[in-house]
């Protein structure tokens, strides 16, 4: 398997569930998988499909997508094909004579075409060994893309009771998960169930304001690079299309109330690297499977947290860094009120609203927005900081704001513990507004105490405070707030108190290119993208089907100048190395000429890039490590970088995972608080530091908790 991993595919290893749902089909078993978008469930069938000697048949809803995945098989030398009704009588005429012939391995088909009575009598004089359901939930009317030839599908056990059916999904919800299992009869299947960690893509909310100004900041950074765009109204996806245009980018729009041949041509733009930028609609289901896409925005509020990981999962399906930016105002709110109010069914009304205040609460936490994302469906997220959301990387900025929130405290309780957030820090920042002096507000102390800080920085502050459980939203008709116990506790006790350093007016600072796999030469990757794209129009395919980028990246890394060598890079089969190994070498070569640059040898095995770029990422903390190295304290390492001591020590460890070298030795604590502290955590199961804390009364701070802790687990 691992041979024909590599021989027909060019990769090295298997992705997480991929093999053992692989085993399984192989075993002639129903099998069941669950994976993300980008998660590679397309290998679970076509790897098998390689093994079996009959046919396996592909049923996929999507003819638009048809062509390419047929392409990409070709590309990497397995006989495919699809039939659809966009062929021509004499087209499919041959590819049926193809089968019969036994010419052809994998058979893409609509699910239409398998109710009509001649096409399955066809089927029956053939050796179909599998037949793989993509995008299965399309049988479900609970999911949120039924399709009702979908139900077509639920005789294949009858029609076909020899043949192991795979069925592949991307949606989650365990009411889905049943009906399609139920609805395709299908038999005591084993399920591949894979996390919906997506560990390239980084999330991000920006405020919305000034947003055409920063949207254009942030893809000047993307320049070159496929970025969707997703907005609320058809209005607005013509209007932001055109305004980018004037801007000089190259973007198209994308919506129902385009003719069917314009959305067409758009698409084709996009997918063969015509134009940058497509701007869709949200409401709009697009059938683009383009795998180098490298931002997903989404300029409105998107109206579940469902649709908004499907649509954001459309980036970095190749693996690759990518981002997903939302574009933040409670004020968008209202649209989505307009037309939930004007739903008939209340309870279905209810359940909207319900939906929608889940990404109202996504888009104001402070807190890590993965962990938000994947306990919303269901799985845990164990890490504290996941390097790669707007809230992680600047929790790691903390500052003292013990002041501000005794501040904010007092004048919730001031006002009364009733009034909403606004209200709290208008009169925090001294405004005069009629209600606040119909109130008699303008008259406590607390009016007007805030100078230092501006009032969105407030409105981050108090986001932090209902994040710690100070502040509480009230389930009144108005989002109204009060202090919590907790919150009163902290008051009384005057504890000191670090949270996170405000975002500032513009954080698009979040999109780092600091995530870069591979620290490859940028001119020769731009070079290859351009040779790539001349032969994928002379092929009339779309790039991605000769090399994908993570290829791309690592020719421009490893610089291989022998086919043996280039046979090594991630995507290279048999097939391409012929195809293209030659023109790509010649490539590199005239640019290591040009420029005396030495190749790398390209390793035979590795582990997944994306995984080495979180870890070899380590110049983000290079400093820590050059003042570990000059055997600075550690209190003196975080106050030059404005972090915790704790950061500090969360840096030696991924320096450490990164393998880097360095001797620490000398912050080691005294033996009496090694012993102490150590012999506290034998007390508690799970490695955290309050309980720890309290046993030992509060005798040793966090820091030196957390310092044991790591000498205990180095
Ligand atoms: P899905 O259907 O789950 O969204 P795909 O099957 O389209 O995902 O795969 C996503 C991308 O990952 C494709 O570009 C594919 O070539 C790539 N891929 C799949 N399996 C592997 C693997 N084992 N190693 C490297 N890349 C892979
Ligand atoms: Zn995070």
């Amino acid at each position: 398997m691992q041979n024909l991993l590599k021989k027909h595919f060019g990769y090295t290893e298997f992705r997480p569930l991929q093999k053992e749902a692989i085993e399984n089909v192989l075993v002639k078993k129903d099998t069941f998988v669950l994976m993300p978008t980008g998660g590679g469930k397309s290998l679970c069938y076509q790897l098998p499909a390689l093994k079996l000697e009959g046919i396996t048949l592909v049923i996929s809803p999507l003819i638009a997508l048809m062509k390419d995945q047929v392409d990409a098989l070709l590309a990497n030398g397995i006989n495919a094909a699809f039939l659809n009704s966009s062929l021509t009588g004499l087209e499919i005429k041959q590819i049926e004579n193809q089968l019969r012939a036994g010419e052809i391995k994998i058979l893409y088909v609509a699910p239409e075409r398998l109710a009509l009575p001649h096409f399955q009598e066809f089927l029956h004089t053939l050796k179909i060994d599998l037949i793989a359901i993509d995008e299965a939930h399309c049988i479900s009317e609970w999911g949120h893309d039924f399709r009702p030839d979908y139900r077509n599908l639920r005789l294949l056990k009858t029609t076909f009771p020899e043949v192991p059916l795979i069925a592949l999904t991307a949606t989650a919800t365990e009411k889905v998960r049943a009906d399609i299992l139920q609805q395709l009869h299908l038999d005591t299947p084993k399920q591949f169930v894979s996390s919906f960690n997506r560990e390239n893509l980084s999330f991000s909310v920006l405020p919305k304001r000034n947003t055409f100004d920063h949207l254009v900041h942030l893809l000047k950074k993307q320049r070159n690079e496929s970025v969707i765009i997703y907005c609320f109204s058809r209005k607005e996806t013509d209007g932001i299309a055109a305004s980018l245009k004037q801007e000089g980018f190259k973007a198209a729009p994308y919506h129902a109330g385009l003719s069917n041949d314009e959305r067409k041509q758009n698409q084709e733009l996009f997918v063969k690297d015509k134009i940058d930028i497509i701007v869709a609609t949200i409401a709009f289901g697009m059938g683009i499977d383009k795998p180098d896409v490298r931002m997903v925005v989404h300029h409105s509020l998107p109206k579940t947290i469902e649709g908004y990981y499907q649509e954001v999962g459309r980036a970095g399906r190749d693996g690759l860094p990518s981002e997903c930016i939302l574009f933040y105002s409670y004020a968008d709110k209202r649209k989505h009120d307009f037309f939930i109010d004007q739903t008939a069914d209340e309870k279905q009304a209810n359940y909207l609203r319900e939906k929608l205040q889940q990404v109202i609460d996504y888009g104001e936490t402070k807190r890590c927005r993965r962990k938000y994302l994947l306990n919303y469906f269901g799985e845990e997220y164990l890490e504290d900081n996941c390097q790669s959301c707007d809230a992680c990387l600047s929790k790691e900025e903390m500052i003292d704001a013990t002041e501000v929130a005794q501040k904010i405290l007092s004048c919730v309780i001031r006002t009364g513990n009733c009034f909403g957030k606004n209200y709290v820090i208008d009169v925090l920042k001294g405004r005069r507004a009629k209600k606040i002096l119909q109130n008699n507000h303008d008259e406590l102390t607390v009016h007007g105490i805030v100078q230092d800080f501006s009032a969105d920085n407030l409105k981050d502050f108090f986001q932090s405070l209902v994040d710690l459980n100070f502040i509480k939203k009230d389930t009144g008709k108005f989002p109204t707030f009060y202090v919590t116990e907790q919150g009163r506790e902290f008051l009384q006790t005057n504890a000191q108190i670090k949270l996170p350093k405000p975002q500032e007016e513009f954080v698009a600072t979040v999109v780092k290119k600091s995530r870069q796999a591979l620290d490859y030469n940028v001119v020769l990757f731009e070079k290859m993208r351009f040779l790539r794209k001349q032969l994928a129009d002379k092929k009339n395919v779309p790039p991605f089907v000769i090399f994908g980028d993570q290829s791309l990246q690592e020719m421009a890394y490893y610089l291989p100048t022998k086919l043996t060598e280039f046979a090594n890079i991630t995507g290279v089969g048999t097939r391409k190395l012929d195809e293209y190994g030659n023109v790509f070498i010649n490539l590199i070569k005239e640019e290591v000429h040009a420029n005396s640059l030495t190749s790398v040898k390209v390793p035979t095995s590795r582990v997944r890039t994306q995984k080495r770029a979180k870890v070899s990422n380590g110049s983000r903390y290079l400093q820590t490590k050059k003042m570990v190295e000059k055997k600075e304290s550690l209190l003196a390492i975080a106050k030059a970088q404005s972090f915790t001591e704790s950061t500090i020590i969360g840096h030696i460890e991924k320096l450490l995972l990164a393998g880097e070298t360095f001797d620490y030795e000398y912050l080691r604590p005294s033996q009496d608080t090694y012993d102490a502290i150590s012999f506290a955590f034998t007390k508690f199961d799970d490695a955290k530091l309050k309980p720890v804390y309290e046993y030992l009364e509060e005798q040793y701070s966090y820091n030196q908790i957390r310092l044991v802790k790591f000498f205990m687990e180095h």
